[in-house]
């Protein structure tokens, strides 16, 4: 049998599939099994910041597998103590690290801190917002397709509508444990935070004795321009979020603990893998990268780059261009699968963001040459349909 024919038969049948095989990345550029070339604007999700097969993170994880794969955090790892290190020194004020294996884990890590920490239960998050689809996160994400086959939720979530900071002023009281934002919200369709919408975000944290937990599963690592995007507004959060792009592909997501949250005690939280050394290898190689290579510097040069020319494209089917370094929306008047569909055709792989925006997530290495590219085939695409 064929490779689709045989995932198409036994897959869980929860992922629509587009028609590509896909078995080879380099850099910015995937291969499918015909040998075709594709630019890959998605990524994994965002998940490829430093490129694909990085020959980095080859060699980390090689030379980490050779010795040992597997260790609990009920042990010490050498590997892990300096993914840990350096973890807890990407921004100021974050102490601690907590190691798990996904986004949605490091969400549901961040809720279950921010309630043990306050003895408080209520999570405000925003209306677009998307945070994983475990109970918990998904409880605090907010879009009904994800959430309506699954109710009841977690009770004591709240949403506001986002980039709205009177209505956190109104939702956020003595029994909120925390609020959860992302500082560009990336499912929910390229929608950067206002400065104001974060700091008062910030503001009524620290008034009412709840914790501000910014999630950076997407836009992190480099991809909006800084380090982490919360950067670009004056804001400390008490709990960060990572997952997507930290191990140069493979699985990992973390958290990280500000000096506001309250000691963890031992057993309350926990997971397997947490701190595996070969993630943890992985992870330490694709931050090193992203350091040596510059890549939150490439992102914001590559990035304005990108979004200039984009606006620069004149079409009745572009409502808004958006985004912040390499983290980018093109909203339109009309459904995105057909633009997504021609896109392909033209060799340039893109995701879609809720019904209307077409969404670029490339590795932050991608060049201009590149973005040349995938601006030419988006507007060939718009002028074929528009
Ligand atoms: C992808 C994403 C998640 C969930 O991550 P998974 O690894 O898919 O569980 C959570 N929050 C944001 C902002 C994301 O983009």
């Amino acid at each position: 049998m064929n490779t689709q024919t045989l995932e198409s038969r036994y897959t869980s049948g929860l992922y629509a599939k587009r028609p590509v095989t896909i078995v080879r990345g380099e850099g910015a550029l995937v291969w499918d099994d015909q040998g075709r070339a594709y630019i890959d604007c998605v990524a994994g999700h965002g998940v490829a910041n430093i490129g694909h097969s990085h020959p980095k993170v080859v060699e980390a994880l090689h030379a980490q597998a050779e010795r040992i794969i597997t260790c609990p955090e009920m042990f010490y790892n050498d590997t892990r103590a300096r993914l840990l290190e350096r973890l807890g020194n990407l921004a100021p004020g974050m102490e601690r690290v907590f190691l798990c294996n996904s986004g949605t884990e490091a969400v549901e890590a961040a809720i279950k801190f921010a309630r043990f920490s306050t003895g408080r239960a209520g999570i405000v998050a925003a209306m677009r917002g998307f945070h994983g689809r475990t109970l918990g996160a998904l409880s605090a994400t907010w879009s009904k397709k994800y959430r309506a086959p699954f109710e009841p939720l977690v009770p004591e979530f709240r949403h506001v509508p986002f980039n709205k900071p009177a209505a956190l002023r109104e939702t956020v009281t003595e029994d909120t444990a925390a609020v959860l934002l992302e500082a560009v919200q990336g499912e929910g369709g390229i929608h950067p935070a206002t400065p104001e919408f974060l700091q008062t975000a910030q503001e009524v944290c620290r008034e009412r004795g709840a914790l501000l937990i910014v999630d950076e599963i997407q836009s992190g690592m480099g991809r909006t321009g800084k380090m982490f995007a919360f950067q670009h507004y004056s804001v400390q959060p008490d709990l960060v979020t990572l997952a997507k792009g930290i191990a140069g592909g493979v699985p990992m997501g973390a958290v990280l603990i500000g000096e506001r949250v309250a000691p963890l005690k031992p057993g309350i939280h926990g997971t397997t893998f947490g701190g595996n050394p070969l993630a943890a290898a992985a992870s330490l190689a694709t931050l090193e990268v992203l350091e040596a290579e510059n890549l939150p510097q490439r992102a914001a040069e590559t990035g304005a780059y990108f979004l200039e020319r984009l606006r620069s494209i004149q079409s009745p089917l572009i409502r808004d261009v958006r985004g912040m370094g390499l983290m980018i929306g093109v909203e339109l008047k009309q459904k995105v699968a057909p633009i997504i569909q021609g896109l392909m055709a033209h060799g340039v792989l893109a995701l879609p963001a809720g019904l209307t925006v077409v969404r670029f997530l490339p590795p932050l290495v991608i060049t201009r040459e590149q973005v040349d590219e995938v601006v030419a085939a988006f507007e060939a695409v718009v002028s074929e349909l528009g």
